[in-house]
């Protein structure tokens, strides 16, 4: 593919790198991409439920609102264009007490404002698409998919590669360099040149942001998630996804019930603090990060906030029966020997100082390039408008 001539580095190749880098190429330009890991989607984007966001949960008007509600339609149709693996199954958000019906009425308000097509149904048309559940009331949307995420991944390397750009894998960034008008890449291989780079480091984006010399607004803080699965005797009790009304005030959506792509049923993700960047077990803990994040103040202000949260996240980590006890609160019938551990993902969420996290997508643009310091879900949904805003920021420059 012929180019303008303009030298664009990527940083991370989990599925917001790969579709910036698509963006960029289609634009013209000549795309590097740095991964530190032996393959694509190393961390969130191959450690992530699979699901691909309607849209309704997001404040009207948002990044994630807009880039949800296009990106469901459109990374099922660049997944199927390319033999990967998509279904638009829908799923169920089930009212499960009194208490939670006015806030999934208010979920109802919030699907309609940002044009997700959602209704509200009685307990006996929901148990019609899941005959197990138990609720009061649910809300049925319909344009919610599965998606095959490492696959996505896999089809935008293929794609890069066929346009000529540079792919390197086992390529961390270790420093960057203004060299006048450009950059110079250290890795541990040579030194890379670039006009201007784009930052899609996820659980390192702050960390790479400093070492272009930008000061982040936001520090990254890991949240564990982690998943169960249901043996294969139990699999009946659940046809599709089913979700809890969320809590308004966290960012995690509650644990839920999904069925993958593959035909497997996952329970999870919890949420709790990783003492890693890619914390995946309790076991991987880096004495470094915890003191950071131990000095943090926002943490601190956040635990002050949550404490009921927090200390119930970390007891259901340790408890499968109480993990099942949350997931029978949607399927009555699932007990703690229907589950068995099916390893984690570590969320990137951003956090400012003041302990409040970043709710919606960040991407900041700075001297020589841009920084995208939150993008935890539904990113992986929206990741081709993700890549589009990207571009146009970078055009702007
Ligand atoms: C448990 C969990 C469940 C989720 N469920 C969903 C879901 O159902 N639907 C959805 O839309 N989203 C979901 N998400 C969110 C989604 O996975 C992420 O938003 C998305 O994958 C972010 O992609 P990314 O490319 O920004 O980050 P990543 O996939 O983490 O990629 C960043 C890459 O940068 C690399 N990197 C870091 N530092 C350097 C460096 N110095 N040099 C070179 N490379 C570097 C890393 O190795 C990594 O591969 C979930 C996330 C988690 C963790």
């Amino acid at each position: 593919m012929r180019t303008d001539g303009r030298k664009v580095l990527v940083i991370g190749g989990g599925i917001v790198g790969l579709a910036v880098a698509r963006a960029l190429q289609a634009r013209g330009k000549d795309v590097t991409v740095c991964e530190k890991e032996g393959h694509w989607a190393a961390h969130q984007s191959g450690h992530n439920s699979g699901v691909a966001h309607a849209g309704l949960y997001y404040p009207p008007g948002s990044h994630k609102a807009r880039m949800a509600v296009a990106g469901c339609r459109s990374v099922v149709d660049y997944a199927k264009a390319h033999g990967v693996r998509a279904e638009v199954c829908g799923k169920l958000v089930v009212a499960t007490s009194s208490e939670e019906v006015p806030r999934l009425h208010a979920l109802a308000d919030r699907a309609k404002a940002n044009g997700v097509p959602a209704r509200l149904i009685g307990s006996a048309e929901a148990r019609e698409f899941e005959p197990h559940v138990s609720c009061i009331e649910a809300l049925r949307v319909e344009s919610t998919a599965v998606v095959d995420f490492p696959g996505v991944c896999a089809a935008l390397a293929r794609e890069l590669a066929d346009g000529g750009a540079q792919l390197r894998l086992n390529t961390p960034v270790l420093a960057i360099r203004p060299r006048g008008s450009r950059v110079a890449v250290e890795t541990p291989h040579e030194t890379l040149f670039a006009d201007q780079l784009v930052n899609c480091a996820g659980l390192h984006a702050d960390r790479v942001a400093r070492l272009a010399g930008v000061t982040p607004p936001v520090r990254i803080v890991p949240f564990r998630g982690e998943y169960y699965s249901l043996k294969p005797s139990a699999e009946h009790l659940v046809r599709g996804l089913i979700y809890p009304v969320p809590d308004p005030s966290l960012p995690f959506l509650g644990v839920h019930l999904t069925r993958l792509i593959d035909g497997s049923v996952h329970a999870g993700p919890n949420a709790v603090i990783a003492f890693d960047r890619e914390g995946y077990r309790w076991r991987d803990f880096s004495v470094a990060e915890a003191v950071r994040l131990a000095g943090f103040p926002g943490l601190r202000r956040l635990a002050r906030r949550y404490p009921r949260t927090a200390v119930g996240e970390v007891l259901r980590s340790l408890s499968p029966r109480r993990f099942a006890r949350d997931l029978q609160r949607l399927v009555p019938e699932l007990t703690s020997a229907d589950i068995e551990r099916h390893g984690a993902g570590v969320r990137a969420q951003a956090m400012r100082a003041d302990g409040t996290l970043v709710d919606d997508f960040l991407i900041v643009r700075a001297a020589h390039g841009v920084h995208v310091l939150n993008a935890p879900s539904p990113a992986a949904t929206s990741s081709l408008e993700i890549a589009e805003h990207v571009a146009l920021e970078l055009d702007r420059r």
